[in-house]
This record gives C-alpha cells, sequence and structure tokens, in this order.
C-alpha cells in the first residue's frame, strides 16, 4: 500500500491523486495513477470537464477524460504483455463501480484499499457488493499492513 501512494504521487489530475499496484506471486507487476495522459501539467490544462466543474465521488465518468489509477495499472501490464490472473490490486482510495468491473475480467483476485471513506447511494452500492463478493478478498487496509502480507 506504500507503493500505491508512492504512484499516487505522480498523478496529475487536480481534483485527487490515486495510485495503483498490481502484485502476483509477492512481485510486482504493474503501476499506474490516475489522470492524462501526455506532457500536460493537469487534467484541466487538457481540458477535462469534470475535474474542472466537480461532482461526486463516483459519478459523471462521461465527461472525464482522466484515466483511473487502477484502469492505468492494467493496462501497462497489458502493454507490458503480463497477465493479471490471479493478481491483487493495492489502490490507496476505495476503487469506484467501472474500475472494480475491470479488475474482475482481467481476474484481479484481491482487492485492498485505503484512504478517504466514501459509498455509492444504496441502490448502487448493493450492486457494488455484489461485485465485491466476487473477490477473494476485498478489504479496507491501514497503510502498507497488507503490502507485508503479499
Ligand atoms: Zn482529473
Ligand atoms: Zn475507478
Amino acid at each position: 500500500m506504500a507503493r500505491a501512494w508512492q504512484a499516487a504521487a505522480r498523478s496529475n489530475c487536480i481534483r485527487r491523486a490515486v495510485g495503483a499496484v498490481l502484485v502476483r506471486d509477492g512481485q510486482i507487476i504493474a503501476e499506474g495513477w490516475n489522470g492524462v495522459a501526455g506532457e500536460y501539467p493537469d487534467c484541466r490544462a487538457a481540458g477535462c470537464r469534470r475535474c474542472i466543474e466537480g461532482g461526486a465521488t463516483g459519478s459523471g465518468y462521461e465527461s472525464c477524460i482522466c484515466i483511473h489509477a487502477e484502469q492505468s495499472a492494467v493496462a501497462q501490464a497489458a502493454r507490458n504483455g503480463i497477465a493479471t490472473e490471479g493478481s491483487s490490486l493495492y489502490v490507496n482510495l476505495r476503487p469506484c463501480l467501472q474500475c472494480l468491473t475491470l479488475c474482475l475480467a482481467a481476474g484481479v483476485n484481491r482487492v485492498f484499499f485505503a484512504g478517504d471513506s466514501w459509498e455509492y447511494p444504496s441502490e448502487v452500492e448493493r450492486i457494488y457488493c455484489v461485485l465485491c463478493d466476487r473477490l477473494d478478498e476485498f478489504a479496507r487496509v491501514d497503510n502498507s499492513v497488507a503490502a507485508l502480507e503479499d
């Protein structure tokens, strides 16, 4: 998890700095952080409407051009030809519904998160929990405690 916070420091999103680390067999296989690709100082300069105008956590992504840290980590693994099947994800924020779906599709088995607490409205939260149950583990962890275990 400490490594996820380090990855978050590379974010260029004005809204939030998120970092994600994929681990398999005790090895870091990919890292990602949120924000925009390219040589922009931040996502405002790149023209991200959602990040400029604000909005609730977990919503308004149709006008957001920032990639999420989890998506970025899975994409990095794909670019490098590294399998994500059976991996664990460490991320310094509770993942959004879309990232959870992506992680499940990528074969991630365990998700450990930290950071600010947030939840969806109850209707969506219920679906979120159904997805969480498909993981072997989905847990909030204190910083770096889980990193020692994996
Ligand atoms: Zn942004
Ligand atoms: Zn996400």
